[in-house]
């Protein structure tokens, strides 16, 4: 039996041998896990034990973010060989669903998503997966950052839903790893600049080193005005809400400009109160996101040709050996830390 990162229960992890009954079929290959990240949603099922109507009720292997090399392929798969290197979407739909036959399989109801109770996730050696969401990287692109492939494509998702014109001005509310992630990925779909503000300094001064991304502290007194400033006190082209926090969302509608868009992507816990008139004073759109379809190949090209670079944004990495340790230093919120990954 394989080993595995096992969230036994609400608070307790253990590094043991399970059983995964991992059936291969033709359309799938096997995959030897080289990196995997470590993701706020891990974290939080460690920590609580559930992420809203999803909740653990027995022992779960945990990760999501994966890159590896392929040691088998099932007899029907061509576009892949033995030894490719790899990164793979966590979440499989329904071949036959709704959802998937329209494009939108990332809202499929019946989606299998690692990680995400009762499925197990890819913190193990070995995983099965479909070829069809298996993604092979170019050479240059590192094991590191082919496991960031998967939530650089959530900063994908909300440049789609946006619907970035060039040359939009974005304010990316929340620099944690998803914020940095749309920020980039804002950039990368045609807006001049972005905006990015949070509370935690190291943060931003990491991904105001990127250019044209303006980090604004927002314990400083004047920080609404330095973001009216960068607009000339027409507002933002589109408002991404990375944070999750009530008060940003609610602030969200004061920095988006008549006719720009809100872009909800971060998730708040409680239900947050939004000013319905404030919004269609300026007939602001509003977008949601959850996860993404359909973008992985579009990330990996923006990786493959540098116009996106994410190698800054691994804080550090641990062995498997590690995998607690690199859990519980996640716990702990180091405002230096951006993503942890764990290495086989
Ligand atoms: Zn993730």
């Amino acid at each position: 039996m394989p080993q595995a990162l096992v969230l036994e229960e609400k608070g307790k992890l253990s590094l043991r041998e399970i059983n995964l009954n991992m059936p291969f079929g033709p359309h799938d290959v096997r995959i030897a896990i080289h990196t995997v990240g470590v993701c706020g949603s891990d974290v939080h099922y460690y920590t609580h034990g559930k992420i809203g109507p999803f909740v653990v009720k027995e022992p779960m292997v945990l990760g999501h973010e994966a890159s590896g090399t392929i040691i088998e392929v099932g007899s029907a798969v061509s576009n892949l060989k033995k030894g490719d290197r790899v990164c793979m979407e966590p979440g499989i739909p329904d071949p036959n669903s709704l959802a998937t036959k329209l494009g939108i399989y990332n809202v499929d109801p019946k989606v299998r998503f690692w990680a995400t109770p009762p499925i197990h996730g890819c913190l193990t050696p070995e995983v099965v997966h479909p070829a069809k969401f298996t993604y092979q990287l170019p050479n240059h692109v590192t094991f590191g950052e082919g496991a960031m492939v998967e939530p650089f494509a959530i900063g994908m998702q909300a440049a789609y839903r946006a619907k970035i014109k060039p040359g939009d001005v974005a304010l990316v509310q929340g620099a944690g790893p998803i914020g940095m992630m749309v920020a980039l990925a804002a950039l990368a779909g045609g807006c001049s600049k972005v905006i990015i503000t949070d509370f935690a300094e190291p943060k931003l001064d990491l991904i105001g080193q990127y250019d044209a991304i303006i980090p604004i502290n927002l314990s400083e007194n004047n920080a609404n005005k330095r973001i009216d400033h960068e607009t000339k006190g027409w507002g933002c082209d589109l408002v991404f809400e990375c944070s999750g926090s009530q008060r940003a969302i609610i602030q969200s509608p004061l920095f988006v400009c008549p006719g720009g868009a809100i872009i909800l992507v971060g998730m708040p816990v409680e239900p947050a109160p939004v000013d319905i008139v404030s919004l269609q004073a300026k007939e602001v759109r509003i977008e949601t996101v959850f996860r993404y379809a359909n973008v992985y190949d579009r990330a990996i090209n923006l990786i493959a040709t540098g116009k996106v670079d994410l190698k800054p944004l691994i804080s550090e990495t641990f062995a498997f050996k590690d995998s607690i340790a690199a859990f519980d230093r996640a716990v702990e919120q180091r405002p230096t830390d951006i993503k942890l990954q764990i290495v086989f």
